[in-house]
């Protein structure tokens, strides 16, 4: 069924791979002849596969390593996505308020973007994406800047239309929900998940896509080849044996997080429910959030300005930070309230 899905030019992406031999001469790779500096840098190429990353995941989830597609972090997924997926004419929907890429990526790539508008809970009307012309859809879950969580079943039921789903997971280690336990049964559904977040590595750009292996050996053939970075790899690899290290600081980032709710909802402020390690606030009527926004600038503090978007207007998204970060700017902010109300 992916075959239908795919765009129609796919296969003639598939390239010979050079042949790695693993242990005897390998003079194929124009690769330099030794290290210029430090012990802890390979002067030789890794990839164009990954398999050492994607094994290690394998076993992380208890898949294969053939469900899963190497990527420079979850905006990469996004952009795999695009030109697996999308030919000449096609194009892709999202679920307003959303993350920014979903529209940015595609377009991009040349491709127009069919925008609906999530219900009043956040949640998506899949028959307006089923009705439509878009092949392919993004939605994060959780939700970026909602902080809602979809169930399962509503997920399943964005797959039943037949089209790609596309699931940002970026957040989904704060949950115990994840679409990767779906991936058998769909071969139109691609998750997508990053070191960016709960393995704190936002810096070194990894992230992963996990899907059925028959869509899998389409993501793959969808990127550039050798593109991960050798010191990237080893960290997304080494940080994986640290599965305690991550559960304790995603717990420890929910304390604090609901010590910020606490802070917020004392200033009056109504304080969205959040599966992720920020929070979305709405301001009061008289308030404009908009005006916060500006007047948190001018004390040096950037939060999230997403007033503007439809379903969630005069809101701001706050990221959570240290306890001392969050108190210095809830001091601010209370000064702020009260001098403009
Ligand atoms: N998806 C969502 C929903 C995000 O919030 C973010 C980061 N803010 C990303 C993807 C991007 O993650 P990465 O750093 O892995 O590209």
């Amino acid at each position: 069924m992916i075959e239908t899905l795919v765009r129609q030019d796919i296969e003639s992406l598939r390239f010979a791979q050079p042949y790695v031999p693993k242990k005897y001469l390998n003079l194929s790779q124009n690769e330099p002849i030794r290290k210029i500096i430090g012990d802890k840098y390979s002067a030789k190429y890794i990839g164009p596969h990954y398999y050492e990353l994607k094994n290690k995941l394998a076993e992380f989830f208890g898949l294969k390593q053939e469900n899963f597609t190497i990527t420079n972090g979850a905006n990469h997924g996004i952009d795999v996505c695009c030109r697996c997926f999308l030919g000449p004419g096609d194009c892709s929907a999202l679920y307003d308020p959303t993350y920014g890429p979903y529209y940015m990526i595609p377009r991009i790539n040349g491709k127009d973007v069919v925008r609906f508008q999530l219900d009043e809970n956040f949640e998506p009307d899949w028959q307006q994406f089923k009705d439509s012309n878009a092949k392919m859809v993004f939605i994060a879950n959780p939700g970026n800047p909602t902080g809602n969580l979809l169930s399962l079943k509503k997920i399943e039921e964005g797959l039943e239309t037949g089209k790609v789903v596309v699931v940002d997971e970026a957040y989904a280690e704060f949950t115990d929900v994840t679409a990767i336990d779906l991936i058998g049964n769909y071969e139109n559904l691609v998750v997508l998940r990053t070191f960016s977040k709960v393995w704190a590595l936002p810096g070194a750009r990894v992230g992963y896509i996990v899907a059925n292996e028959k869509t899998s050996d389409y993501l793959e053939l969808s990127h550039i080849p050798y593109h991960m970075a050798n010191p990237s790899l080893k960290l997304a690899y080494d940080v994986i044996d640290h599965k305690e290290d991550m559960e304790r600081l995603v717990k420890e980032t929910v304390n604090i997080r609901e010590d910020l709710r606490i802070g917020l909802q004392a200033l009056g402020l109504y304080v969205y429910p959040s599966y992720t390690n920020f929070l979305l606030v709405k301001f009061p009527e008289q308030i404009n959030a908009n005006t916060i926004f500006q007047k948190l600038c001018e004390n040096d503090i950037c939060v999230n300005n997403v007033s503007g978007q439809a379903g969630i207007e005069n809101c701001l998204r706050i990221s959570v930070g240290l306890q001392e970060e969050n108190a210095m700017f809830l001091a601010v902010l209370k000064k702020l309230l009260e001098t403009h109300i």
